[in-house]
């Protein structure tokens, strides 16, 4: 039996990067896992039959987050699945994962590039959360995948870093409104993880990956089982203890 057998999780973002390996992870250790994705079925696919395939538990829901109607559209996916893979509609750990990083300095910002930020990263959140709250049992789990760049001033993603940073004060005071609950509330600030969200200018470049390696004390790209890991732990019974926390997933990056 696993650390979260019994456990219903939905992890966004869920299909790719670091969303994919808390998935994994979480299912691995026995929770049922909502998969969720926005355009790649395929990979939310792939990452569903792959858990399966381990003997895991695991379904794909999709919706679009950012837009009108984000998340109505994934609770109804939610709701319409979950009873056919366990035995009652709860979620026990919630995993606001999925996220944008729009690139460029404040004069390079456009409105476009800031509002998908705000609507993906802060807005989506926000409300899966409270529209979630209703399904979250006591005693659960809200993760939120937050970035190193709230305490590490990274001037060419500023706009992302403020939403970020949005998320850090939304898990301190939802920690203290869900308390009585039970519910603890945590983010998690990976660094630089080798995921597409980096491909363009990490992967390949060998310069640039010497140099992010080097931000980290450990000296090496975060893979996202490294973040996945710290997940499944706050997830887990043993950080039942811990709530309102920043937790720096960043390889100790610019300590
Ligand atoms: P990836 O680009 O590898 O994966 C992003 C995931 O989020 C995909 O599953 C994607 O689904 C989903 N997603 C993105 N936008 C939307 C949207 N509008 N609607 C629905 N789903 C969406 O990203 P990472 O794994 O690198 O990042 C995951 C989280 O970690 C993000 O919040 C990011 O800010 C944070 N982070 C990442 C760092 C890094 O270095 N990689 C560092 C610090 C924080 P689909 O493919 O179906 O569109």
């Amino acid at each position: 039996m696993g650390a979260l057998t019994g456990r219903t999780a939905l992890v966004t973002g869920g299909s790719r990067g670091i969303g994919r390996a808390i998935a994994e992870r979480l299912a691995a250790d026995g929770a049922t896992v909502a998969v969720h994705y926005g355009r790649n079925a395929a990979a939310a696919d792939e990452v569903v039959e792959g858990i399966r395939a381990k003997g895991g538990t695991a379904f794909a829901v999709h919706a679009e987050l950012g837009v009108e109607g984000d998340v109505a559209t994934l609770w109804e996916s939610f709701d319409r699945q979950v009873l056919e893979h366990t035995t009652s509609t709860g979620l026990d750990i919630l995993v606001n994962n999925a996220g944008v990083t729009p690139r460029g300095e404040i004069d390079e910002t456009t409105a476009e590039a800031f509002e998908e930020a705000v609507a993906v990263n802060m807005r989506a959140p926000f409300f899966l959360t409270q529209q979630g709250l209703k399904r979250l049992r006591d005693g659960g789990r809200i993760v939120n995948v937050s970035s190193g760049a709230t305490r590490i001033a990274l001037t060419d993603i500023i706009a992302y870093a403020m939403t970020k940073g949005a998320i850090d004060a939304f898990t301190l005071t939802l920690a203290k409104a869900l308390g009585g609950r039970g519910i603890t509330v945590n983010s998690v600030a990976p660094g630089i993880i080798d995921t597409d969200i980096n491909a363009s200018w990490l992967r390949g470049n060998e310069a640039a990956e010497r140099s992010a390696a080097e931000l980290s004390a450990l000296g090496r790209v975060g893979r996202p089982e490294d973040v996945a890991d710290v997940v499944a732990f706050l997830a887990s019974d043993d950080a039942r203890w811990v709530t309102g926390q920043v937790v720096d997933a960043t390889g100790g990056s610019q300590l």
